[in-house]
């Protein structure tokens, strides 16, 4: 029993002595950094030169030297040479790989220190008792003398120290038995945490563990007074449970004595990171917080200190929530001032848009999350009464009302989107051709004024007009979610979304993929696995943007004349078709590993603030507005000089009679002569385009998409198109409006279109498009390479590998079912 006595820390070893590690401890950056050095269980550690005043000291482990501080080798566990020579070790190599090494080197390490944390009440005691046959006093813990208990026990050749810590409700800064408790964890570093709670009062215990899981430490939860539960008849599935919140947790009737053998094999486990369901979750505190968070986390990851003491997001939250016990420590340490300026930069931030503290923000967050881990998990017997600000998910997520009332939600969105969007649409329009005609008339003919209204004006305008769709699909969105609504809609969408491969919440970003994909790209930050933030927005290009519906209204008004809602509804479905496709496919190629569930949070219903609502729904339009600023206009540029550019050909086409006549007699220039102007300058400049770069990337690709059944000018439009699919029509205004016979009248460019015949090839004479080609060609711009925005912000989110592979993929998606709907199509 003296065995704890020779428990030997690195920092205790000799010059010229070795040593095998047993244990790491301390947490998060400490142990990851340790841990790429080399210092982890098994390997073998030689002292090699002490500094004179004992810190550093040199190391040399698996052939390569490092120095230690005395305060880092302190948390390092080592066995002694001797301890090492005894146990069987023929294929050791530095560090040891055998199975059967590592399980006596593992049963040789001296101790697990375990803390019994949990609301008063909850049977830790007794559990306790019950573990060490003690008999301390049961019940009810209170008064101020904090005292814990510490006894020992020996199982499967380990020694597990297990601490009876004071109950509470909490871990924050409120009274002493809290502060105690946190101390505890922080500064003892017990090897595991094992959190007993009451299994019929869930919701108030798991409040806790969330604090718990903030603290990234070995957790076991104790389902105690398991007997209750069963007794009330409710069903509770504690396996989906821990999966989700990736902690073990292992049901017990301390009072009489049922679950201990396996709580102290799961501690064992879990010590021995040979549990699966063990992993560390960040609990999604929403986006306002968790960005909060991030921006907090950025400055403490520059402390290295601090970051070696305490799980950096951990830390975050803590400052957050403005614990001035926590706050004072972070002061004392050094070069903290940024840290904590940043924190209170955020805070003021918080508690000024939600007139909240930022604690109570913080623990409204955590019930949330709890909220919408038992939703799922805990079936009750009978309603139990429904706090007043959750009463609404009596119908909101009722089994079988909560799906037609989502879908009324979502009918009432777009409806509002389109048909209240399209009246501001109409007045931008008006406002850029009259800033377009403006400028037009005051600059001298040349290539800047060409550059300013054609390139500048008529492509960010083009794009600009769809800002009130935009902004109201955001005012929607936005109240959605600062209702609380969002979170349910994300729930109701689970089960089908878990179909495909996905999660509830990235029915959200896909959602907000039909006004613009880019601020559904950002929006998958939400999502806690990096596998379903990944796909998501793999799948977004497909869901039809705002952008791609001008298209689809000129090619429907003008090739079908029956059913053109349907034929509408028919593109859009495709494109979800096409996304749930492809989500299983890349879930069965690059995502093969089961991923474990997550928590959806429920918080609660608040009534929205305009202000609040505005301000959110501004925040994600600066997103689109950025985008337009940039790459619009960029790209707008550069398509517009290779339509441009080259100048210096001869112009072919000759001036009709009586368009000089007319000009001659500028005076008394007729309606109808004007028109013919317009025409012959619109030819002149579609003959242009033919000779320009862009006239010539349409010839060069025109082999490809010839079996779609296009021709050059559709793929000139498709080429400007990776701009953005707003310029698709734009093109095609100048491309269509020509091929006609100069002396006809401005027909519109539907007309112009349905008119278009071949001049050249084997095709000449015939019409270039059929309601099929115009068809497939919806489907071609559905479905191609999303826009540039788009890729640039897949780029930021996930990097260029995926941004390149999003380019190739969704082009070549494209171009596949494009041919199979022209191919097919043209059998019949
Ligand atoms: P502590 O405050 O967390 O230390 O809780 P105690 O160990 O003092 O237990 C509080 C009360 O709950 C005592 O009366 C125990 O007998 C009772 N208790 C403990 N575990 C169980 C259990 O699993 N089932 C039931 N029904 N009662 C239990
Ligand atoms: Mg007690």
């Amino acid at each position: 029993m003296e065995n704890t006595n020779t428990i030997k820390y690195l920092s205790d070893l000799k010059e010229g002595e070795t040593g095998v590690i047993t244990k790491v401890k301390g947490y998060g950056a400490f142990r990851k950094r340790i841990g790429e050095m080399g210092f982890v269980f098994g390997t073998m550690v030689k002292v090699i030169k002490k500094a004179p005043l004992l810190d550093p000291v040199e190391y040399e482990l698996m052939n390569y030297r490092v120095s230690l501080r005395k305060s880092e080798a302190d948390l390092i566990e080592v066995l002694s040479e001797q301890e090492a020579a005894s146990l069987e070790m023929k294929d050791f190599e530095g560090t040891i790989s055998s199975q059967s090494t590592r399980k006596t080197l593992h049963s040789k390490r001296k101790s697990i220190n375990v803390a019994l944390v949990g609301n008063p009440n909850c049977g830790k005691t007794t559990l306790f008792n019950l573990a060490t046959g003690r008999h301390e006093k049961v019940g009810n813990y209170s008064g101020v003398t904090v005292d814990i208990k510490t006894a020992r026990l020996t199982r499967k050749g380990y020694e597990i120290n297990l601490t009876d810590l004071p109950g509470t409700y909490s871990i924050s800064e409120y009274s002493p038995e809290e502060l105690f408790v946190r101390k505890h964890i922080t500064n003892d570093l017990p090897d595991v945490v094992v959190n007993v709670i009451d299994a019929s009062n869930l919701e108030r215990n798991l409040f806790l563990t969330t604090q718990l899981i903030d603290m990234n430490i070995k957790v076991v939860i104790v389902l105690n007074m398991f007997d209750e539960l069963e007794k009330s008849g409710a069903k509770f599935n504690h396996r989906a449970l821990a999966e989700m919140i990736g902690i073990p947790i292992i049901p017990t009737i301390a009072s009489k004595g049922i679950g201990l053998e396996e709580l102290l094999d799961e501690i064992i486990a879990i010590d021995e990171e040979n549990e699966p369901v063990y992993r560390h979750i960040h609990i999604s505190y929403g986006s306002h917080i968790n960005k909060a968070i991030e921006l907090i986390s950025l400055e403490i990851k520059k402390n290295k200190t601090l970051t070696d003491k305490y799980h950096t997001h951990y830390t975050a939250i803590k400052l957050l929530e403005n614990d001035s016990v926590f706050t004072a420590e972070i002061e004392a340490m050094p070069d903290t001032e940024e840290i904590l300026n940043c924190a209170k930069r955020e805070i003021s931030k918080l508690e000024k848009e939600f007139k909240e503290k930022s604690s109570s923000q913080i623990a409204d967050a955590k019930y949330a999350f709890i909220r919408g881990a038992l939703k799922e998990t805990l079936k009750r017997k009978k309603d139990q009464t429904v706090e007043k600000s959750h009463r609404p998910d009596k119908f909101l997520t009722h089994k079988w009302l909560g799906f037609p009332i989502f879908l009324f939600f979502m009918w009432a969105m777009f409806q509002s989107t389109f048909s209240l969007g399209s009246y501001p649409a109409d007045w931008i329009d008006a406002g850029v051709s009259w800033l377009s005609d403006l400028v037009g008339s005051n600059m001298g003919e040349g290539p800047l004024r060409a550059l300013i209204v054609d390139g500048i004006i008529g492509g960010v305008g083009g794009v600009i007009v769809f800002l009130p769709n935009i902004l109201i699909l955001f005012f929607c969105i936005s109240l959605m979610e600062d209702t609380g609504y969002m979170a349910r809609a994300a729930f109701i969408m689970d089960r089908l979304m878990h179909k495909i491969g996905l999660h509830g919440k990235s029915f959200i970003p896909l959602l907000m993929g039909f006004g613009c994909n880019v601020p559904a790209i950002m929006a998958t930050r939400t999502l806690e696995s990096k596998k379903d933030r990944l796909l998501t927005m793999l799948i977004i290009p497909f869901m039809s943007c705002s952008a791609r519906l001008p298209v689809y209204v000129l090619l429907i008004s003008a090739f079908f004349t029956k059913n053109q809602g349907l034929v509408l509804l028919s593109i859009y479905s495709i494109g979800v078709l096409v996304a749930i496709m492809m989500s299983l496919i890349f879930n069965k190629i690059f995502f093969s590993k089961k991923e474990a569930p997550f928590v959806m949070e429920l918080p609660p219903y608040r009534t929205p603030t305009l202000r609040n609502t505005v301000i959110h729904m501004w925040d994600k339009s600066v997103q689109y507005l950025s985008k337009m600023g940039t790459v619009i206009l960029g790209a707008s540029i550069i398509i517009w000089a290779l339509g441009y550019f080259p100048r210096d050909k001869e112009e072919t086409l000759t001036r009709p009679e009586t368009i000089q006549v007319a000009e001659n007699n500028l005076t008394n220039q007729s309606v109808d002569s004007n028109a013919e102007t317009v025409d012959f300058e619109i030819a002149k400049e579609s003959e242009h385009m033919e000779n320009s770069y862009i006239g010539k990337i349409g010839h060069f690709i025109e082999p490809v998409i010839r079996p779609l059944g296009f021709d050059w000018k559709i793929g000139v439009s498709i080429v400007t198109g990776l701009a953005a699919k707003e310029i698709v029509v734009g093109s095609m205004g100048v491309l269509y409006h020509s091929d006609l016979a100069a002396d006809e009248t401005s027909v519109n460019l539907q007309t112009k279109l349905q008119q278009q015949t071949y001049t050249r090839g084997p095709k000449a004479g015939q019409k270039v498009f059929s309601p099929l080609v115009a068809y497939t060609f919806m489907i071609f711009v559905l479905l191609y390479f999303p826009c540039i925005a788009v890729i640039a912000a897949i780029r930021r989110e996930a990097g260029t590998k995926w941004a390149v592979f999003t380019m190739v993929y969704t082009t070549a998606v494209a171009w596949l079912v494009a041919f199979g709907v022209y191919q097919i199509g043209n059998l019949f």
